[in-house]
């Protein structure tokens, strides 16, 4: 039992939960309370985090922003699609094994027809019945063929049913691993990709290099324009991302307006190179209005990098990654940092700080 599932303490939590949603307006649906619960809890500081951007963009209260995050943290929504497909997949199995089973009862019952009639040939006298033995032969072999083509065509549907099902259940879990907003992968699908990079990375023996990007002064793009813009800014920079990767190389959405890719196979040296192309692109993109045809300026990414240490948990190089983009950030925006100018621009931020 988790301790706040003890009474006192639940309802510390639910009553510090109805405070924050009293305090940010955020309506008291099941989804926002469970949410809320949760953040007030405080033992998931990625939750945490995206409420308190949520807060801070103005999202929180917006109804489908609630769907998006429970559904990331929580359930997931798409598990319903799937489990829903798994009953219908079962079913299918079901009725098949009916079909099975039926056409297995036609056959023996044949097979005793068949066994009837060689008895009768063996004992009788065959002269004398030879008609009516051969008709009831004709008779059974009839009606087991008719049976066999209606089984044959119940085969065939039910396979097809399968067929159908099997490529709606593949097209809900790639849906499953996909950010909605910008199509790149999702948080969970990168959980995964980095867990078998660092198993290759482990046993072949190769580089493994992490970026973490971060979108500059985005609050503010977002007071200026709107976040409807916002949104749109970051599938502009979620193309950037896509446009400069190749091969196995993947981006995913880590969070709001943060970005984090997996570069296997890539010294700290060219993932360096690569995030620096990423942060051109992002720059050199002019931002225009489409309602307007306004030019809104450009926007600027910036980038930590750092190379997995074979053994490491994998946070550690994510924290590794973090704290270089959170020294591109100090060094004024719009850099690439990698661990190895971890120092250097420390120092350069210390000496510009002092003077
Ligand atoms: P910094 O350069 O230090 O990163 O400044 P920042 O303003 O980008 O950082 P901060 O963490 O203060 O704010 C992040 C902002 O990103 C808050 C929110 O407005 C915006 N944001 C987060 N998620 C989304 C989203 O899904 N859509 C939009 N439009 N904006 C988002
Ligand atoms: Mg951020
Ligand atoms: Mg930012």
């Amino acid at each position: 039992m988790h301790f706040w599932e003890m009474p006192e303490q639940a309802d510390a939590f639910a009553e510090k939960a109805m405070g924050l949603l009293r305090q940010h307006k955020i309506p008291a649906t099941p989804h926002n309370y469970e949410l809320w619960f949760t953040y007030a809890v405080g033992q998931n500081a990625d939750l945490q985090r995206a409420l308190d951007a949520a807060v801070a963009s103005g999202k929180a209260c917006d109804v489908n922003f609630a769907g998006e995050i429970h559904a990331r943290f929580f359930t997931d929504a798409r598990s319903d699609a799937i489990d829903e497909l798994g009953s219908k997949f079962q079913e299918e199995v079901k009725r098949l094994a009916l079909i099975l089973a039926g056409a297995g009862q036609d056959t023996a019952a044949y097979g005793l027809t068949l066994a009837q009639v060689a008895t009768d040939i063996g004992t009788g006298d065959v002269a004398e019945n030879f008609k009516s033995i051969v008709d009831g032969v004709a008779a059974a072999t009839r009606a087991m063929e008719s049976r066999t083509k209606t089984l044959e065509n119940q085969l065939e549907a039910s396979a097809g049913e399968v067929n159908v099902l099997r490529e709606r259940m593949e097209a809900v879990r790639q849906e499953s691993m996909v950010d909605p907003l910008t199509g790149l992968a999702n948080r969970r699908a990168f959980d995964q990709h980095i867990s078998d990079a660092i198993d290759e990375a482990t046993s072949e023996g190769t580089d493994l290099c992490v970026l973490m990007g971060d979108v500059d002064h985005f609050k503010k793009f977002n007071d200026t324009w709107g976040h409807a813009t916002g949104d749109q800014v970051l599938r502009l920079v979620a193309q950037c991302f896509k446009s400069n990767l190749k091969g196995r190389d993947t981006a995913a959405r880590y969070g709001g307006e943060e970005f984090i890719v997996i570069l296997p196979e890539t010294s700290l040296k060219n993932a360096s190179r690569v995030a620096d192309q990423i942060r051109k692109a992002v720059e050199s993109k002019k931002i225009v209005k489409r309602s307007t045809g306004e030019t809104l300026g450009s926007i600027t990414l910036s980038v930590g990098v750092a190379q997995y240490i074979k053994g490491e948990p994998v946070a550690d190089a994510i924290n590794r990654a973090d704290t270089c983009l959170y020294a591109a950030k100090h060094a004024g925006r719009n850099r690439v940092c990698t661990e190895q100018d971890l120092g250097a621009v420390e120092a350069a931020t210390a000496v510009a700080a002092a003077s």
